[in-house]
């Protein structure tokens, strides 16, 4: 009954990739799980839900609304909200045991005030080089007088956030690393501390830049995709001047840290034979240069396959790449399978993950998508829009799906 396009999620993934970077932590340290955006996509209700107490310390997010939905969802797990609040939004948080995230003096300031009334958990975040959540250094001494006559506003944790973790070569981690212990050492000596610090996202995590005991706060690393920009590429050039393989593939397997969970799929819903050419799609930008068989695809740019691949995609079909052609459309779009033989109606088309067809066997990465797009993975993630059901596996077990629309 459902539609033919949806995204597959191996939640058994998910669970090898904590465990892969749980093991990769210091002495002491858990990871708190980035969930915001529904897990960038991949459903954070059903992440939340595999994070194990023993790996997983808490589950953060970017708004209110995305941690009541956890806790409506049954996640009584500890969450973050990591932006800022208004005093209603923070009673409606501590009304639901949710930790409130500080990024600021004003967020701060309405912490402070509702702990007048009732405990206030906060984590508190120090700007060290970003410049655009935290609070800066002039700003200490407003923040050391607010948390030390406010009794009841408990400080779990002092955080920043690294703005180039993902280039190696850049020593502005370092550099803000360093800011980091300074302003720690600030507060420290003003009489305000916190039993638990966090910094590192996906890419410091990966970097090895966290200290013992620190929480690392990540996301896409859980999701399987690369979150360091030079891994991508070195890895890949290495690959293709090895020959291992040819310029546009996939990544191999063997040069990824992580597995990635998501496989998005639709099917062959047309296919026709046009001569020499003609053209194809909106604005005529594609015209066939053979005799070709053209295939249309039940997904368009209203799913999340953005405009901007265009003449630029590619897809796999039978385990075989073929390339996008024409514009991608709202609902549609159109891929030339005049080479793949054998190719039917009904035929699975990956648009992005791994397929395996016979002996055939290659992958669209979404960093692949992203550089075609140029942007990042996260953003290709988060795109991938809510008409496109999600069908959770539990390895090669279908365990639920989930779509917007009644069954
Ligand atoms: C989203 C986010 C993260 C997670 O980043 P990844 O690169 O996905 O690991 C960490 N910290 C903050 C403040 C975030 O907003």
């Amino acid at each position: 009954m459902m539609r033919p396009t949806w995204a597959e999620i191996d939640l058994r993934a998910f669970d090898r990739n904590v465990s892969a970077v749980s093991a990769s932590l210091p002495a002491g340290s858990k990871i708190m799980a980035l969930l915001k955006a529904d897990g960038y996509g991949h459903g954070a209700l059903e992440l939340a839900r595999r994070c194990r107490p023993d790996q997983v310390a808490m589950i953060g997010v970017a708004l209110l609304e995305e941690a009541l939905e956890l806790r409506r969802g049954g996640i009584t797990r500890p969450i973050l909200v990591l932006g800022s609040l208004t005093e209603p939004q923070i009673h409606a948080a501590l009304d639901h045991d949710i930790t409130i995230g500080v990024p600021g003096t004003e967020a701060l300031a309405a912490a402070a005030n509702v702990a007048r009334e009732r405990d206030v958990r906060i984590h508190l975040k120090l700007d060290t080089g970003m410049g655009r959540m935290g609070v800066v250094e002039t700003e200490l001494p407003e923040v050391v007088e607010r948390i030390r006559s406010a009794p009841r506003l408990r400080l779990d944790a002092l955080y920043t956030h690294l703005a180039n973790a993902g280039d190696a070569r850049d020593p502005f981690s370092d550099e803000q690393i360093a800011r980091f212990r300074t302003l720690v050492a600030t507060l420290r000596d003003a009489g305000v501390s916190a039993p638990r610090k966090h910094i590192a996202n996906s890419a410091a995590t990966m970097r090895g830049l966290v200290d013992p005991g620190d929480y690392v706060r990540t996301g896409l690393a859980l999701l399987g995709a690369e979150p360091l920009d030079e891994g991508v590429d070195e890895a890949m050039d290495e690959a293709v001047n090895e020959g291992v393989v040819h310029a546009h593939a996939a990544r191999p397997r063997a040069l990824r840290r992580y597995e990635p969970l998501l496989r998005w799929r639709t099917e062959i819903a047309r296919l026709k034979e046009l001569p020499p050419g003609h053209a194809i799609g909106y604005g005529m930008i594609f015209r066939t240069a053979r005799p070709s068989l053209i295939a249309t695809l039940p997904v368009g740019y209203a799913d999340g396959y953005r405009r901007a691949l265009s003449n630029q995609g590619e897809v796999l079909v039978r385990g075989q790449r073929v390339p996008v052609v024409g514009r991608v459309s709202m609902d549609l779009v159109t891929v030339d399978v005049t080479d793949v033989a054998g190719v039917r109606p009904g035929d699975e088309v990956v648009l992005l993950g791994r397929q395996r067809h016979e002996s055939r066997e290659d992958e669209v990465a979404v960093e692949e998508l992203a550089r075609k797009l140029d942007t990042i993975s996260y953003e290709v993630f988060c795109a991938v829009s809510a008409r496109v059901p999600r069908v959770y596996f539990d390895g090669s077990d279908p365990l639920r799906l989930l779509t917007r629309f009644e069954p």
